[in-house]
């Protein structure tokens, strides 16, 4: 029996969901969604009102999902016009540089007439309703003032990981036909410098990627670049007298907001297409109550505008809700292992929201960096990405969070645009590993491998029945793709690729995903289970399993293990470790092989790429698929050399 965290009644009494709250509305959202909706749609300032709530129908072959198509908004105008008169002067970003002596401070007011400038700059420079732009910036305020500008009339943006190469820019940029691109002349992470406009300039030396007139670069480091008159200009220079004024572009609710690629974790990214009403009606709602956000708060989430969480819960949601946001374009260990729980007390960060990438990696260096800081201020923590291990839960409750501070483990994807499984902070019993309970209107349903419904306890895939209002529309240029990967598999409900179990509770705790399960002797394994057993050994930081070919068992388990800083493998702890798999789970989830990983091959977002693990194990090193979306090849390489199956 897995643990339970009760909500603590001190934060319950003070909360905007109760237990009773959630109970009611979930009840309410799930039976009177139209109604649900509509109510939930008046937290935005509409320009028209929608009046037709919900159109959709999951049927493959009439496939549409339109949520209140006949209102007008501006995203832009949410975000920043409405909170002109009551928080003008109110921080809205709180900007941390890499070099920890970098902060700035900007208000709603500021940004709202930085937005305008760049917004009228970009209309001077011929960018018009329904034009892509390319967005492939650092973390530095200039990447939500470009997304917030494109919003405000009406161009669509695509924002690139600043950390992706060129030929990743380059498809990116083919793919959207944009007609623009604001980088940095460098970026700087971990002390070292990302050169962006030679990337940008090297992609379009790249096919297809002539859609491209215009170049923006923000001065960022001064560092030396090469300016190619007359397609590039520099952001301070175009900037110059631009009126702070700019009229927001009144957009259809189903108009598109942004095209982004989902982190290519299982395959080749998907380029994901998010449209303007609901899904700002849906990032606003999640990101308030999962968050329980009050006037004062300050929100820190460590995830880059690049990837979904960075649009969904640092610009969007937060900023539509007239949160005071931190935007960090640093990392982790630099200058030292502190440097989260630094910037924490530095600004009193009330709400914290990071990846289980960044917990295992801190956890690795052991209680003194965290302990050395008070992070007092904290009221929430957050996690997302993968599946967090109990035991990064529970270090990150106890040390971080002084076992005071409750965690909500956000389960949701690029697709569905916000949160779809998760605890609200003051209504919901945690248990470690479980994201916990579905959100208001998410109907999520456990099904066999043939699409069968599962009842109560029950193990399978997690589908989704309804639509809600984030879900993505299509993928961007390819609708039959956005038909066939998600609503031909279980028909009439949305496929989210991921393994699910459902406890007696009713809670939800994801296995992992469905590609990457393995099938032992006819048992299906998921891989969460098994990872979080070998992470829960004191000496092991993170850990990996995939299947490999098996004589009698037909697949059989290869693990790969890094250990805590300081520690070394030895045949020794390997039989412990496989041990103690065999006493947690059972002895069919014991792994065959361990191998001692330095690191894990992981996407640019921080995500274990089992795909590439599984062809290591399988002895097929020359059949990775696509790389494009792996932060580190030298890991790969060293994984391939120490393999343990010699053919
Ligand atoms: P691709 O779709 O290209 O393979 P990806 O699925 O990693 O990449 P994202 O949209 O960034 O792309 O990630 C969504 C996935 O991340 C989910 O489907 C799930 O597997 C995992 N995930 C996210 N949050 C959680 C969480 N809180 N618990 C468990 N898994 C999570
Ligand atoms: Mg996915």
């Amino acid at each position: 029996m897995s643990e339970k965290y009760p909500v603590d009644p001190a934060f319950a009494e003070k909360a905007r969901i109760r237990k009773d709250d959630y109970e009611r509305l979930y009840t309410e959202s799930v039976r009177d969604p139209e109604g649900f909706w509509k109510r939930m749609s008046e937290r935005l300032d509409w320009i028209v009102p929608p009046t037709r709530i919900k159109d959709v129908s999951f049927d493959p072959a009439n496939l549409h999902i339109r949520w209140y198509e006949d209102g007008q908004l501006n995203v832009a105008a949410n975000c920043l016009d409405r909170h002109l008169d009551t928080r003008g002067d109110k921080t809205a970003i709180i900007f941390e540089g890499d070099d920890p002596g970098e902060t700035r401070r900007i208000t709603y007011r500021e940004l709202h007439a930085e937005v305008c400038r760049f917004a009228n700059t970009l209309k001077n420079l011929g960018i018009t309703k329904g034009d892509r732009v390319a967005i492939y910036l650092p973390m530095i305020p200039e990447a939500a003032v470009a997304m917030l500008a494109c919003a405000r009339i009406g161009a669509i943006h695509s924002v690139v990981f600043g950390g992706f190469s060129p030929e990743s820019l380059a498809s990116r940029i083919a793919d959207s036909k944009a007609k623009l691109v604001i980088t940095a002349d460098e970026g700087t992470r971990g002390g070292k410098k990302i050169p962006l406009k030679a990337n940008v300039d090297e992609s379009l030396t790249k096919p297809n990627t002539n859609s491209v007139e215009t170049v923006i670069v923000v001065r960022r480091t001064g560092g030396a670049i090469h300016m190619q008159s007359p397609r590039d200009r520099w952001y301070h220079t175009v900037m110059e007298g631009q009126s702070a004024h700019c009229p927001a572009e009144p957009m259809n609710a189903e108009d598109p907001l942004f095209t982004l690629y989902t982190s290519g974790s299982t395959g080749q990214p998907k380029g994901v297409l998010h449209t303007s009403g609901g899904y700002l009606v849906y990032t606003s709602l999640t990101h308030e109550l999962a968050f329980d956000l009050r006037e004062d708060d300050v929100y820190w989430c460590t995830a880059d505008v690049g990837w979904i969480t960075g649009h969904s819960y640092v610009v969007y949601g937060p900023l539509a809700n007239g949160a005071t946001v931190v935007m960090f374009d640093g990392v982790p260990h630099y200058p030292d292992y502190s440097r989260f729980w630094q910037v924490v007390d530095k600004h009193q960060v009330t709400l914290f929201y990071t990846a289980p990438t960044a917990i295992r990696a801190l956890m690795r260096e052991g209680d003194g960096p965290v302990k050395a800081t008070s992070r007092k201020s904290l009221r929430v923590l957050g996690t997302v990405g993968e599946p967090i291990n109990p035991e990064a839960w529970k270090w990150y409750h106890e040390v971080v969070g002084d076992s005071r501070v409750p965690i909500v483990d956000t389960w949701w994807q690029t697709e569905t645009g916000g949160f779809m499984i998760t605890p609200l902070p003051g209504a919901v019993d945690l248990k470690p590993g479980s994201a916990t309970l579905p959100f208001f209107g998410v109907v999520p349903a456990v099904v066999d491998a043939d699409g069968k419904p599962l009842e109560g306890e029950a193990s399978g895939n997690l589908v989704i029945t309804d639509s809600w209002p984030g879900q993505m529309r299509t993928v961007y240029g390819d609708h039959q793709r956005f038909i066939d990967t998600y609503f031909k598999t279980y028909p009439g409900n949305y496929f989210t690729g991921d393994g699910v179990r459902r406890d007696a509770d009713g809670y939800y705790w994801i296995t992992g995903r469905v590609d990457d399960v393995i099938n032992v002797s006819g048992h299906r394994i998921g891989t969460a289970e098994v990872e979080s057993a070998l992470v829960a050994h004191p000496k092991v930081a993170e850990a990996a399993v995939v299947g490999c070919p098996h004589e009698i068992k037909g697949q059989g388990i290869y693990a790969f293990v890094t250990l805590n800083a300081g520690e070394s493998g030895s045949d020794e702890l390997r039989k412990e470790l496989i041990a103690s798999v065999r006493k947690d789970i059972g002895a069919l989830a014991a792994p065959d092989h361990l191998q001692w990983a330095p690191g894990l091959p992981k996407t640019r977002s921080g995500k274990i790429m089992r795909r590439i693990l599984r062809k290591i194990a399988e002895n097929q090193p020359d059949q990775l698929g696509d790389i494009s979306t792996l932060a580190d090849p030298g890991v790969v390489k060293s994984l391939v050399e120490e393999r343990l199956v010699k053919a």
